[in-house]
């Protein structure tokens, strides 16, 4: 991964890659945040003579467990829990837990280290940290989830607090498996500390709009991106990755704007649905019968399931990768500019491979990079927070306008910073810089 433009970064990048050898996520993620940075600090020498790169590239604190818990019949099992623990400049750690076998030091680092910024782009007040454990909740009993939940609380619960380090949910991890751990932190530490975590049931200290904040905040974001060319949502085709939570009201977002999302996926294949996807029989089968991604075609005539190929090869002028990292490469991204595709908005972290991004930018594609286009669901995370040290309860509406205020000072501060740091329009630029310098000015002014 050679640097195109700076010195002063090149050896934090080597230096951080060689101390965390075999780590590619991380590394990626490193990289594209590093290289961008070359123009701030042109203009800011004090963040060089301060190590603020160097300092930044070190997680504060990483914190990694044994996870053991007793299966349906009886076995002991063993997996791993992270907690990595990145910058408190801004406020608390902040950033969700993902249970998935893929789980591993580089994922939980290339998340936690992305978070930094993101957090920070949304003025909130919050610190960036990551955490989860190669689980599989998966093909799991209700019964095994729970204790294996109660588990990786018994360990956490001592490193976290809602002024320390406040997790939320990410993949694998839902209202139910927060409401585990939220109950184990309970009773281990006799505090119903409403703030230690977030997205919480409504009855019990939970936010409106949580749920669908990342999905609703990234359509919030694409509106913003089209906007810059006089361009709206209504009338386009979206073409939608995943089937979690973040595709489910990213979905409903493109539709309640006059769009329409036409897919859905899942590690098994994608559907396609030329009526428009219906989202309660989407949610009941991924939420309530957590079943496969083909049985929405099995039970909607308009609907057909492709099990090879790739979501990307379907056309439209939206493309909202909303899975996992690295699903959408380099041939996906030249198949979607082929087929007309106007905005990209990543809803995931990090979908796009390094090779897609340059290709959207390349060809005049609006992009918008997961630290900006999905930060609605940890900005709504913050507003929980400032809910439950308030004893408080938002409505719905009232809400959905802070999420839609937040993201459009999300993209305001974006634009703003890409074009003050010469590259108008490049948002992956104008996130990073924008992010870095608010978290670089808290550093500096805390000393080292
Ligand atoms: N996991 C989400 C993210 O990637 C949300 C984190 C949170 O709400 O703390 O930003």
């Amino acid at each position: 991964m050679p640097f195109a433009t700076s010195d002063t970064v090149r050896p934090v990048f080597e230096a951080a890659v060689a101390r965390n050898a075999g780590e590619p996520e991380f590394h990626q993620a490193l990289h594209e945040v590093l290289e961008s940075l070359a123009p701030v600090l042109a203009e800011h020498p004090e963040y060089v003579e301060a190590g603020i790169l160097e300092r930044l590239v070190e997680p504060e604190r990483q914190i990694f467990f044994r996870v053991p818990w007793v299966d349906d019949s009886g076995a002991v099992r063993v997996n791993r829990g992270y907690r990595i623990q990145f910058n408190s400049a801004l406020g608390p750690y902040k950033g969700g837990l993902r249970f998935h076998s893929s789980v591993n030091a580089s994922i939980i680092k290339f998340l936690g280290f992305e978070q930094i910024f993101k957090n920070a782009l949304t003025g909130q007040g919050i610190g960036g940290g990551k955490g989860g454990s190669d689980f599989d909740p998966h093909g799991k009993s209700e019964g095994e989830v729970m204790r294996f939940c109660q588990s990786f609380m018994t360990e956490l619960h001592r490193h976290i607090g809602e002024y320390t380090d406040v997790p939320a949910g990410d993949i694998g991890v839902g209202g139910r498996e927060i409401g585990y751990l939220f109950g184990q932190y309970r009773r281990l530490t006799n505090r119903h500390e409403s703030g230690v975590l977030t997205g919480k049931g409504l009855g019990w200290g939970g936010a409106q709009v949580r749920t669908e904040a990342t999905g609703y905040g990234a359509v919030f974001f694409t509106q913003e991106m089209l906007a810059t060319r006089g361009e709206e949502i209504e009338g386009k085709t979206a073409i939608v990755s995943g089937s979690g939570n973040v595709a489910i009201y990213a979905i409903q977002k493109v539709s309640q704007l006059g769009g329409k999302a036409i897919t859905a996926s899942d590690s098994s294949g994608y559907v396609v649905d030329e009526a428009g996807i219906d989202l309660d029989l989407l949610k009941q089968i991924k939420e309530v019968e957590r079943l496969r991604i083909s049985v929405y075609a099995e039970r909607r005539p308009s609907a057909r399931f492709v099990s090879g190929g790739s979501v990307w090869d379907v056309p439209g002028q939206i493309a909202l990768p909303c899975a996992t990292q690295n699903e959408l490469s380099a041939e996906a991204a030249a198949t979607l500019i082929k087929n007309g595709v106007q905005a990209v908005a990543e809803g995931a972290n990090m979908p796009c491979v390094p090779e897609a991004v340059e290709a959207f930018q390349a060809a005049g594609v609006l992009f918008g990079p997961g630290k900006a286009a999905n930060a609605g669901g940890v900005a709504t995370s913050a507003l929980e927070m400032s809910q439950n040290a308030a004893r408080q309860h938002w409505s719905f509406a009232d809400s959905e306008l802070r999420l839609h205020s937040i993201m459009s000072g999300v993209h305001k501060a974006s634009f703003e910073a890409a074009e003050r740091y010469g590259q108008p329009g490049n948002y992956v630029l104008g996130a990073n810089a924008a992010g870095f310098v608010r978290v670089a000015d808290a550093m500096l002014a805390q000393g080292v």
